[in-house]
């Protein structure tokens, strides 16, 4: 489907944007089922494995801090700068996210909801409380001298893949007010997207004309839900992704290519009209 007809969908409409981990790979984070992904996905931490077992909090921490440098350096790239400017013209009527490393907020976009929340903040699982990640990888570097030298391959959620041995040595933080377990406030498989957030998704369902998904495979049914809503109410509905998504049999049409060059390209043709 060409990028003309993608431009037609849009014009005139309050278009509301659903981004997935296809967004963010040419701002070099990988996503867990792109075409150029050999073998299975890799398996996320699960809430219910993290809040029970302090081994798995401590593999998950010395995968995380090993692979934190690259995901905070990570910049916002083509496809977040064009919806945040498509935004600042009023042809974006908001946009909702399932990534969870700030980046729509970086390119300046405003009107975000985050359903899976930020890696950027770690939440106690006792006391509630916050503190910013940043603040967290200093205590752990801290704690455990010389980790990020260790090699790790970075993993989608700012995870980093180590020899599980190097992990038995690493030592966890816990809570500044209450010595309990820290935990980032995104959303686990296994948890769910808190009610109020979803509620507020499906509020910006009603006040758009059309839904422009963004890099989503669609599998995880989080996001997968607001397409069927959008279908259900009659909105036009186009895809933008590499590959084939379970929202395909919803869809109005569907662009096949890479999310920073389509956005680009529908950001100036809506531009100059
Ligand atoms: P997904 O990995 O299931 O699907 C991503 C889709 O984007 C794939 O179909 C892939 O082919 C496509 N894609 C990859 N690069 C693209 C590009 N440049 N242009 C267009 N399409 C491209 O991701 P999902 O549907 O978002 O679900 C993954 C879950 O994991 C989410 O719940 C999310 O919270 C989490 N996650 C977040 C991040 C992040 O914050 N950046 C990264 C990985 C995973
Ligand atoms: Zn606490």
């Amino acid at each position: 489907m060409s990028i003309s007809q993608l431009v037609e969908l849009c014009r005139g409409r309050a278009v509301l944007a659903l981004t997935g981990a296809g967004c963010s790979t040419e701002s070099g984070i990988p996503d867990y089922r792109g075409p150029g992904r050999r073998g299975p996905a890799p398996t996320p931490v699960q809430f219910q494995a993290f809040k029970r077992d302090p081994e798995t909090r401590r593999r998950y921490w010395a995968r995380s801090v090993a692979g934190w440098q690259r995901f905070q350096g990570a910049r916002p790239n083509g496809a977040h700068l064009a919806l945040a400017e498509l935004e600042q013209r009023a042809q974006l009527a908001g946009l909702i996210t399932q990534n969870v490393d700030r980046l729509h907020h970086a390119a300046g976009s405003r009107q975000v909801i985050e359903l899976h929340g930020a890696l950027e903040r770690v939440r106690c699982l006792d006391c509630a409380a916050l503190e910013a990640r940043r603040a967290l990888q200093l205590r752990l570097l801290a704690l455990n001298p010389g980790w990020p030298e260790l090699p790790a391959t970075a993993l989608p959620d700012g995870d980093a893949e180590l020899e599980s041995r190097d992990a038995l040595e690493f030592e966890v933080a816990a809570c500044l007010e209450c010595g309990g377990v820290l935990k980032p406030d995104v959303v686990f498989f296994g948890e769910n997207v808190p009610r109020t957030t979803v509620d507020a998704a499906y509020e910006m369902i009603e006040r758009a004309d059309a839904l422009l998904v963004v890099g989503s495979s669609l599998s995880v049914f989080s996001g997968y839900r607001f397409v069927r809503r959008a279908a259900e109410r009659g909105k036009p509905i186009g895809i933008v992704n590499l590959g084939p998504t379970r929202g395909d049999p919803l869809a109005t049409l569907r662009v096949d290519g890479s999310a920073g060059e389509v956005l680009g390209a529908l950001e100036q043709a809506l531009g100059s009209a």
